[in-house]
């Protein structure tokens, strides 16, 4: 029987779809967000303290990135015709640059491997992250989980490529799409 340990931040952050295919999320609009960083450990790492690893030290990359990165952020397709003027007249605006319409599928997609990114770097070995759960709304929300071999699932491999990009970066704080 292997144990889970679990860690849920609430971010409140903005988003909205360029696509037609939901006409209400195509206004700015924003939500109170729960991401939760699920890690699974085996019984057997338990040391001699009965702890698998420092609680502290496995959540303060996933703490950062929602709390400093995410809170209070624009999730944003990159391909948005709003951004330009956003940034011509916000320059400080908190953006978050999405490679497609920022969906909780992908919200949960891309955070999990922004998991994985800062998890590897880390060089806790054990834990290790096995899902991502992303509450939109009161009703609605998303569990995206890894593999069991720990890889990303087929639809999200593409996103992969993209090595400059924020949630293949170690960096907590990394914002960037490019
Ligand atoms: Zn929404």
């Amino acid at each position: 029987m292997s144990l889970v340990l679990k860690f849920r931040y609430r971010f409140e952050s903005a988003h909205r779809f360029t696509s037609s295919a939901a006409p209400s999320c195509r206004t700015p609009h924003g939500h109170t967000w729960y991401a939760t960083a699920v890690f699974k450990m085996g019984s057997e790492s338990l040391d001699g303290a009965a702890m698998a690893a420092e609680f502290s030290v496995v959540k303060s990359a996933w703490k950062r990135f929602i709390t400093e990165t995410v809170d209070h952020s624009f999730l944003h397709n990159i391909s948005d015709p709003l951004i330009p003027f956003l940034i011509a007249t916000t320059p400080d605006a908190r953006l978050l640059p999405f490679p497609a319409d920022p969906t909780t599928e992908l919200v949960a997609g891309l955070f999990a491997l922004k998991l994985k990114a800062m998890h590897d770097a880390s060089k806790i070995s054990a834990v290790s992250p096995s899902a991502v759960f992303i509450q939109e709304t009161p009703t609605n929300s998303i569990h995206f989980r890894f593999e069991k071999d720990g890889s990303a699932p087929a639809w999200l491999k593409k996103y992969e490529r993209s090595k400059q990009a924020w949630w293949m970066s170690a960096d907590p704080t990394a914002r960037g799409l490019a």
